[in-house]
């Protein structure tokens, strides 16, 4: 746990939440919300910016062509992927970009956050490094075949295509090394309890943080 919060003492606390493509992160979160716990949407964020922020516009523009955007000027997702995903550079020179500004765009809504925790939740939380400027992390999990079968009816994509985008990922066992807390969604855990459990013991470490 870093100590970025417990320095601040009644900001709530940064929780960083993520999982493997087909884990259950979104489950999960809508399950926080239903806590009232806020949730800030990294992944939605930076679709945002290549939406309405300028001067990502003409970056991605003169990177990949104006065919990037679609003709209502939303960006051609697939079309993204499939670039950046197949050239490092891209990949590198993108995140470059967009990551600051999501970490911009979270701290202009985490100011305006009350209450013992919010969630950010990214499907790249320790891939970009964001995890380090988290007070915890909580890390949704579920075995690779489970997450291969649910993305194939959720996404109507072929399992070769979901472990394609696997492979853009960290590995479970990595990102374990580095979670607070791990949520086991594997259909046979009940999530709604270790959510739960883990709202619990994080509300505690908030009040230990705000009264010490
Ligand atoms: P991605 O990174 O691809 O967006 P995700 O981690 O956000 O994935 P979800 O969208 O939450 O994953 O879940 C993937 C699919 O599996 C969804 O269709 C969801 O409804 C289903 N799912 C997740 N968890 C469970 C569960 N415990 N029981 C039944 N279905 C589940």
């Amino acid at each position: 746990m870093s100590n970025t919060s417990l320095r601040n003492r009644r900001l709530p606390l940064k929780v960083g939440i993520t999982g493997g493509i087909g884990s259950g992160k979104t489950l999960a979160c809508r399950i926080f919300t239903t806590l009232g716990i806020p949730v800030f949407n990294a992944d939605r964020a930076a679709r945002d910016l290549y939406t309405s922020h300028e001067g990502v516009r003409d970056e991605m523009v003169r990177m990949f062509g104006p065919e990037i955007y679609l003709p209502g000027g939303e960006i051609h997702r697939s079309l993204l992927a499939s670039v950046i995903f197949n050239n490092p550079r891209a990949l590198e020179a993108v995140n470059r970009r967009i990551h600051p500004l999501v970490r911009e765009a979270f701290a202009g809504w985490f100011v305006t956050q009350t209450g013992p925790y919010v969630l950010f939740e990214s499907a790249l939380l320790f891939e970009t490094g964001t995890w380090k400027s988290m007070d915890l992390t909580l890390l949704v999990t579920a075995p690779e075949e489970l997450r291969i079968h649910r993305v194939t009816r959720r996404d109507r994509v072929s399992p070769a295509e979901v472990t394609a985008r696997m492979n853009h990922q960290w590995k479970d066992v990595q990102k374990k090394e580095l979670a607070s807390y791990i949520l086991l969604n594997d259909e046979a855990h009940p999530l709604l309890d270790q959510i739960l459990d883990t709202d619990q013991k994080i509300r505690k470490i908030w009040e230990i943080s705000a009264n010490g």
